[in-house]
């Protein structure tokens, strides 16, 4: 039997996660529950799953069930003996966890890649104990079981090029149009970081950290069918990667049985059906976001922390209806060009970063009322 704790609970990794648990009742049992705040879902969750211990962000009294809260709540969690922590929160919330477990030297499976990124240089060499979940880097961590580290050539990244791929005007996106993804179905975040193909650029960066592998070496590529979810180039030649349905059960499973192999139930993979992959180089110009992404990843230091936070506000303002689709990668640039700070050497100097960013992004948009470009 293994122990699992789900952060993120009641999202779009977490509600997914329990789902693999209820398949596989006679090998995972769910020791812990965390979500931002006690919601029904939740309540259903903690009925069905019977988890020893609940966390939430704020405090609260749940029957039967001991419930941990705020930050001390986060501490004590690191230090509780279960055999798998998942990592399903949203954005930078889930940076936090991922210190604090990892610091435990505790066995993550972590989807949230802001987590990854802004911790990338001051806690990088405990990367290689993570299980991922985000698909493309699951893809990869399989497929880079083919060989050895050192012959490999390249990593690419697969993108599907989202809801706007081949659209010619930007202007006048709704919210509801960037959250309509046309493959994957996700937390509204990722959706719209998807649209504007922030995502890959992240995940480009994640790539980086998780693999310990140059920018020289990570491509990233369209391929709208969504089914080959990240390849791996060695150097005599060969491309491994991995090949499935569009399903996020597959690369949880695969975190939490590793390395075995379980039953998902995701849809089995018909040849005839898919017909044709396409592959197509991204377009930077209408992306810019993608460009930016690989420019921060490459000087490193604060940059990457930066683009994260900064990304993450200007989201929430168009999913608010504050700013224009257009607008997210316009001040995410500004903020890029105002923040400065020195490299972080430790998790304060990430959180100071994240903070000041926060703080930065707030004082700008007041500044120019709203008028960003
Ligand atoms: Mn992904």
């Amino acid at each position: 039997m293994k122990s699992l704790a789900v952060l993120g609970s009641t999202g779009s990794i977490g509600t997914q996660t329990l789902d693999i648990v209820r398949k596989n009742s006679e090998k995972l049992k769910v020791k812990l529950l965390g979500a931002s705040k006690l919601s029904r879902r939740l309540f259903e969750q903690i009925k069905e799953f019977e988890p020893d211990y609940v966390y939430l962000a704020r405090k609260e009294e749940i029957k039967g069930v001991k419930v941990l809260f705020g930050e001390e709540g986060l501490k004590e969690i690191a230090d509780i003996d279960i055999d798998l922590f998942i990592n399903g929160i949203a954005g930078i919330a889930g940076i936090k966890p991922t210190y604090l477990l990892l610091r435990n030297d505790k066995k993550l499976a972590t989807a949230n890649k802001e987590s990854i990124i802004c911790l990338g240089e001051v806690l990088k060499e405990k990367y290689s104990e993570i299980f991922p979940i985000d698909s493309e880097h699951s893809a990869i961590f399989q497929s880079l079981q083919a060989g050895k580290k050192e012959d490999v050539k390249r990593i690419i990244l697969t993108a599907s090029g989202g809801p706007f791929w081949g659209r010619k005007n930007f202007d006048d996106i709704t919210v509801d149009e960037a959250l309509k993804h046309p493959r994957w179905k996700m937390g509204k975040k990722v959706s719209v970081d998807s649209a504007t193909l922030m995502n890959k650029g992240l995940e480009i960066i994640e790539a980086h950290y998780l693999f310990d592998i140059p920018y020289t070496k990570i491509d990233a590529v369209i391929h709208p069918q969504s089914i080959v979810h990240g390849l791996v180039e060695f150097k005599d030649g060969s491309i491994i990667s991995q090949l499935s349905c569009p399903d996020m059960k597959i690369p949880i499973s695969y975190a939490i049985s590793y390395p075995e192999r379980w039953e998902t139930g995701v849809k089995r993979f018909n040849l005839f059906e898919i017909g044709k992959l396409e592959f197509f180089e991204p377009d930077e110009k209408k992306f810019p976001l993608l460009k930016l992404a690989k420019e921060c990843g490459k000087k490193g230091g604060f940059y990457p922390t930066v683009l994260t936070v900064a990304d993450e506000l200007a989201v929430e303002m168009f999913l608010k209806g504050y700013i224009k689709f257009t607008e997210i990668p316009q001040i995410v640039e500004r903020i890029l060009e105002i923040a400065d700070f020195k490299k972080p050497e430790n998790y304060e100097d990430v959180i100071f970063i994240i903070e000041e960013t926060k703080r930065i992004f707030k004082n700008f948009y007041k500044t120019v009322g709203g008028k960003i470009a």
